[in-house]
């Protein structure tokens, strides 16, 4: 089974900052991380390929610096990985980003599986993955939190609905995007560390990859981003201190009478 991870180098976001006069993230000093969500898309390839045996190949559109996510990957149990990287990819929107993946998952060749994260902490559109699937022409479960069976031409999925879970089958080579219900992630071993500190990471361009000019960076990009603003919140909390007993039952009737009032219940 070859399975195909594409994962996003993303910033620490617990130490994210946003810049108080043009309102975009502080990028500079700020360290970064393998998207916490695809480590499920990792861990999801990793648990077939003990069971199926086969190849997983990471790959990571991003800067230079993105080969230090790959490599984590490797460390995990990861194969291989690329990176594709060229100052023509800058700018990209998630069209864009879809389509350079897509592209470089063109030229890698044969695969039976593409597993995304559900979505990157940092854009958080959760549209790379269908956006593959929709360069590629091939089916798509999103949200899949389970894979029933898989053989060599067909999977079953279940997938997380507002309702509860539905069941799909889909043939090979398919996309998925996976939820953290799916696996845990394991940790790196030393094993894979030894691994990833000698394996060498090739770097693909928009020529490599047969990109066309105009569909790539910010030229192939159509979303614009107007503005960026941090939220308020705008409504005002009331606290009630609860001591004892008696407090306890005077505060349960204030937010019942609340409640009430509210016609929430
Ligand atoms: C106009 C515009 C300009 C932008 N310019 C830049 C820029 O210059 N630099 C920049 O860093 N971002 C830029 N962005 C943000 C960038 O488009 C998104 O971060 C990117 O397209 C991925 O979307 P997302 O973060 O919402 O990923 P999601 O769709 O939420 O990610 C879902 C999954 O897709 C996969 N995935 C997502 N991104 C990648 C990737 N790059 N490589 C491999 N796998 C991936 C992962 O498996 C991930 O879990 C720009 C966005 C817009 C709209």
């Amino acid at each position: 089974m070859r399975i195909i991870v594409p994962i996003k180098q993303v910033p620490e976001t617990s130490n994210v900052r946003m810049d108080p006069v043009t309102g975009t993230m502080v990028r500079e000093g700020v360290e970064s991380i393998v998207n916490p969500l695809d480590l499920y898309a990792i861990e999801t390839a990793i648990r077939l390929k003990e069971r199926y045996r086969g190849e997983i190949i990471v790959i990571s559109m991003g800067p230079e610096k993105a080969i230090e996510a790959i490599k984590e990957a490797v460390a995990m149990g990861c194969d291989d990985g690329i990176l594709l990287s060229d100052k023509r990819f800058a700018g990209a929107d998630t069209f864009a980003t879809s389509y350079v993946l897509a592209k470089a998952i063109e030229k890698i060749g044969l695969f039976d599986l593409i597993i995304c994260g559900e979505r990157a902490t940092d854009g958080d559109t959760g549209q790379v993955g269908p956006g593959i699937a929709s360069f590629l022409d091939l089916p798509l479960s999103t949200f899949t939190s389970e894979i029933i069976k898989i053989d060599d031409k067909k999977i079953l999925v279940k997938r997380l609905v507002e309702e509860g879970y539905e069941e799909i089958e889909m043939p090979l080579p398919a996309v998925l995007t996976v939820v953290k219900e799916i696996s845990e992630p394991r940790l790196p071993t030393l094993r894979g560390k030894i691994k990833a500190k000698s394996i060498e990471i090739p770097i693909w361009n928009a020529e490599k990859i047969n990109a066309e000019e105009d569909k790539i960076g910010l030229k192939g990009s159509p979303t614009r981003v107007v503005k960026i603003f941090s939220t308020k919140v705008m409504r005002e909390g009331k606290k009630i201190v609860v001591k004892d007993e008696a407090t306890l039952h005077k505060a349960l009737e204030e937010i019942l009478n609340y409640l009430i009032e509210k016609e929430f219940i």
